[in-house]
């Protein structure tokens, strides 16, 4: 087995938005110059998730913002009383930690409009993704 991991660091700006990390998750893949395999890639927070979706219109994801934040109002869940996030929790609790993707050719198999995205749901802060990559 053969593969590589690496930590991206990711500083996010605002309360809840949503970061492209295709590009940096695509050096790792070309790193690790895995010929046929998978990419995991998981952010290590209660508070922040990852998605694979729509990659070229920026209106998507605003969309995608927009429609967690209807989902989940803020201040009127049980988590709210310790911590003052429990809308945060949720959100990312929904759209899960982590995403894996098919490796061929030390490339990502994703589709033309396909990107891998970090969704801050209680920012801005400092988040790691882990990226591995086995063949
Ligand atoms: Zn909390």
């Amino acid at each position: 087995m053969s593969g590589m991991q690496q930590t991206v660091r990711v500083r996010t700006r605002e309360r809840l938005e949503v970061i492209d990390l295709t590009p940096q998750v695509s050096e790792v893949v070309k790193a690790s110059a895995v010929e046929e395999g998978l990419c995991t890639v998981f952010v290590r927070h209660a508070t922040a998730a990852i998605v694979i979706n729509e990659n070229a219109d920026r209106g998507f994801r605003l969309d995608l913002v927009n429609a967690l934040a209807k989902l989940f109002p803020e201040g009127v869940w049980e988590h709210d009383r310790i911590d003052d996030n429990g809308a945060a929790h949720l959100k990312a609790a929904v759209l899960g930690p982590s995403e894996m993707i098919p490796v061929r050719g030390a490339r990502l198999l994703l589709g033309t409009w396909q990107g891998i995205a970090l969704v801050e749901c209680d920012g801005p802060r400092e988040r790691e993704v882990i990226v591995d990559v086995r063949g």
